[in-house]
């Protein structure tokens, strides 16, 4: 090893020595709080993130930017001003403002989690082979991406390709293959989830943009079963609601190696979770995807039912629910929340500093 690599090292080692002699008071919180997490030796501190957290909410509580989701009727009632921040770390302690138990549809939030089951039954290979992780570079619903894209599948959270995925994922029948999907999303939440059938029977009457992308899929071989039957299971996922709590939860699982911190139980598999979280960098906002990578760093995925996750990938998660959306439906609030937490607590995986080196 040369000097400089053992240089590199020994600071990445200080580094970390720094975190581990930060946290006993940490320690203790989360295992009065849980009594079953292990304490994190990287997880940041309760206090200080819900200082950070109560900063941002108040910062960005009157931005208005932005405009809920019309294209599917019911998204477009759905109160503007809801605005909740949920943090869960992997050792289960939990960070909240404003109005995090609130259920909202989980729309494209979704995709990261079927893309987590068609793993757990086809293995990172066959599915990345039947997929791929081509980010688009342009709208998450776009048909031209599906004729353009060499894979026509593009990667598995933009429409084309979780429709896709959700015909890959195994089961008798489609009713077989959603309650399949439902219970394996609750069993990441810690909690068991429901259908919102009006937002489910909203977006089913008006959805012919995806049949469409599915029936492009079937031209090319790229889809694995019944097309519109996957758009149906692929709406009624989509149509799940959680809060910002239990979001927060779902995305805890993720940087926890796939083990949810309040269960205890191990619900995605470990050797998955680095290919999951690599596709939300490179698509989790569409095609606001580099732009997010750019400013924040952060495996991250949204949803037009106003829902943003991050994950922070051994430490927990961050969600957020504002309904009003960017250009890219992306909830504006959500981006500006999660940049100004990640900014401040050092976390963009990309800058040495999110592992103590300053
Ligand atoms: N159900 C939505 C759709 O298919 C999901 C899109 C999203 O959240 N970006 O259009």
């Amino acid at each position: 090893m040369k000097h400089r690599q053992i240089g590199i090292l020994l600071a990445l080692l200080a580094g970390i020595t720094q975190v581990w002699v930060a946290e006993p008071v940490m320690a203790q919180a989360a295992k009065a709080s849980s009594g079953k997490a292990k304490v994190s030796p990287v997880a940041p501190r309760k206090q200080q993130v819900q200082a950070i957290v109560d900063d941002a909410y108040s910062k960005f509580k009157g931005d208005t930017r932005g405009k809920n989701a019309d294209y599917i009727p019911v998204l477009a009632q759905v109160n503007s001003n809801l605005f909740g921040i949920a943090v869960v770390s992997t050792d289960n302690q939990v960070v909240t403002a404003g109005d995090v138990k609130t259920a909202f549809s989980i729309q494209s939030i979704a995709k990261v989690f079927s893309l987590a089951l068609a793993m757990e039954e086809q293995g990172a290979d066959k599915v990345f082979e039947k997929i791929g992780s081509e980010p688009t570079g342009r709208a998450f619903n776009s048909p031209v991406a599906v004729v353009d894209m060499p894979t026509h599948t593009a990667n598995p959270l933009v429409n084309a390709g979780a429709i896709a995925t959700v015909s890959l994922i195994s089961g008798k029948s489609p009713e077989e293959k959603w309650s399949k999907i439902l219970g394996f999303y609750s069993r990441v939440a810690g909690e068991k989830l429901t259908l919102i059938d009006e937002v489910y029977k909203s977006e089913a009457a008006t959805n012919t943009g995806n049949k469409a992308l599915s029936y492009l899929l079937a031209k090319y071989d790229r889809i694995y079963s019944d097309p519109f039957q996957s758009v149906d299971v692929y709406t009624k996922e989509c149509s799940v609601g959680v809060t910002a709590l239990q979001l927060a939860k779902m995305g805890a699982t993720l940087a926890n190696n796939g083990m949810n911190p309040a269960t205890g139980q191990q619900v995605v598999k470990r050797d998955n979770v680095a290919e999951i979280l690599s596709s939300m960098m490179m698509a989790g906002l569409y095609d606001g995807s580099g732009g997010w990578a750019w400013k924040v760093g952060l495996p991250a995925k949204s949803g037009v039912g106003g829902g943003l996750v991050a994950v922070m990938p051994g430490k927990g998660a961050i969600a957020v629910f504002a309904p009003p959306l960017d250009e890219a439906g992306n909830s504006v609030k959500g981006q500006e929340v999660i940049q100004y937490v990640a900014n401040r607590l050092d976390l963009n995986l990309f800058s040495p500093a999110s592992v103590g080196l300053k």
